[in-house]
């Protein structure tokens, strides 16, 4: 038979091993993996020489700003942003207009990323209408996600109809959710205690991006561990199994450890800001609200390290927020008021592929952090992994050459990026979804409407 496309010379990496083969692609699947230099009729040949095979990146959170925030970013740019980054799926928060909170909403969503995809998507539908649930649960949606965040005045995207801060309202959510197998993904975020930081803050005269970067960590973080604490005992008390955003705190990770050893169905995940932005003062005194998401205080860092080599953290997703510089600016005078969220989606697989060749993380535990914990954990059978009869969902990767990470590049709406000026070793040299490169040569040569929603089986 004649394959379409078969990668030769490669050293393929999985989540438990790396080894030479070649692979051929028939369709949108993985048809053969062979010794190298298996005589095999391909229509196409990639040569993989001295080169790693992944399985493409799956990012579980993402905000791509459409419908509704199009000046920031869209289907399409944060797609070909995927695509240039390894991502071979990426999942959408709700977090837009209008939000995908009742079936026809989420439906209009479908329909748009159904058109304009490159790379394979999902949307998180925002769990806070309860009669709503069990419809959007029947559309092959991933996970929930629920903000506990109550917008403070900022004009940031958190606007009715995503956030629910309500105790009662989320034990109800968490039951309505139970049922319908869904995960639900939680920002975990305490509001009462929040309210009372600012206003110490506030009170100071202290508004700017360094305050807010302090609020958010103030009390090593009581601000996550209160809330983090609530959302296992709500897990706890209802079954639903809960994927908890945004770790990054020793106080969280210590009571994932508690929950797991308890045999919890708790998954976290570990934003990229977390480890490589947010977690050094000098990045938030040198970028202001460019470097905020959040500031993690630098004794966090170790410890966020540890847990994503020992599976304490399950896997890592973007939170890719984009912002215009105009949403950014005002943060040097008053943090309240700039839009809280940092870019990453197009180079967090070179950043963490760097952290492999560095030692940080086996290159085994990177390609289950970025790949195949993601699928396993949000119930997509077919991807996340190099075997036979999976998606042909591959990135190709070059360990031995050196980004510079550039504005030039951002292929973002925004055109900026807070890790500009950083070198890491990892390139991704080409990505292939189900089968069909979307990325290669340095150029995107994905179309919109080739990606498609990747249901979970259950
Ligand atoms: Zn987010």
């Amino acid at each position: 038979m004649t394959y379409d496309i078969v990668i030769r010379g490669g050293t393929l990496v999985t989540a438990t091993g790396r080894f030479s083969a070649d692979l051929a692609i028939e369709g949108e699947r993985i048809a053969a993996i062979v010794t190298p230099g298996t005589p095999l009729d391909a229509v196409r040949v990639i040569d993989a020489t001295g080169k790693h095979v992944i399985p493409g990146a799956i990012d579980v959170h993402s905000h791509h700003r459409e419908p509704g925030y199009t000046h920031k970013e869209d289907i399409v740019s944060a797609t070909s942003a995927c695509a240039a980054g390894g991502v071979t799926t990426s999942f959408a928060m709700p977090n837009v207009q209008p939000p995908p909170n009742t079936v026809e909403r989420l439906d209009a969503i479908i329909d748009l990323y159904n058109a304009k995809a490159l790379v394979d998507w999902n949307i998180n539908a925002a769990g806070t209408v309860p009669e709503e649930i069990p419809g959007l649960a029947s559309r092959g949606i991933a996970a929930f996600k629920v903000f506990m965040v109550v917008d403070t005045g900022r004009d940031y995207p958190h606007m009715p109809g995503i956030g629910v801060h309500d105790h009662g309202k989320l034990l109800e959510i968490f039951e309505t959710i139970e049922p319908t197998g869904v995960p639900l993904m939680v920002h975990p975020h305490d509001q009462a205690l929040m309210g009372h930081i600012e206003e110490g803050f506030w009170a100071r005269g202290e508004r700017d991006a360094l305050a807010y970067a302090k609020a958010y960590s103030a009390h090593d973080g009581i601000i996550w561990d209160t809330a983090a604490a609530l959302l296992l005992r709500l897990q706890k008390a209802t079954g639903t199994p809960l994927h908890l955003l945004h770790t990054q705190t020793t106080g969280v990770i210590e009571q994932l450890r508690t929950a797991k050893a308890a045999g919890q169905h708790v998954t976290a995940e570990l934003n990229p800001w977390a480890v490589f932005l947010g977690n050094d003062w000098r990045n938030i005194e040198r970028l202001g609200s460019y470097a905020l998401s959040y500031y993690v205080p630098e004794k966090n860092t170790e410890p966020l390290w540890a847990a994503l080599a020992d599976g304490t953290i399950d896997l890592i997703s973007t939170d890719h927020a984009p912002h215009t510089r105009e949403e950014k600016e005002p943060g040097w005078t008053d943090g309240w008021k700039a839009h809280t969220g940092t870019p990453s989606t197009q180079f967090y697989v070179p950043m963490f592929l760097d952290a492999a060749v560095t030692g940080r993380l086996t290159l085994e535990r990177t390609v289950d952090l970025l790949a195949t914990a993601p699928a396993k954990a949000f119930g997509l059978a077919n991807k996340g992994k190099l075997e036979v009869g999976a998606d042909a969902d591959i990135a190709i990767v070059d360990l031995d050459a050196e980004l510079e990470i550039t504005d030039a590049i951002v292929l973002s709406k925004i055109g900026h990026t807070p890790y500009a000026g950083k070198r890491v070793r990892g390139v991704v040299d080409t990505t292939i979804v189900r089968g069909r490169p979307v990325y290669e040569n340095g150029g995107v040569t994905g179309t919109p409407g080739w990606g498609r929603q990747a249901r979970p089986s259950r």
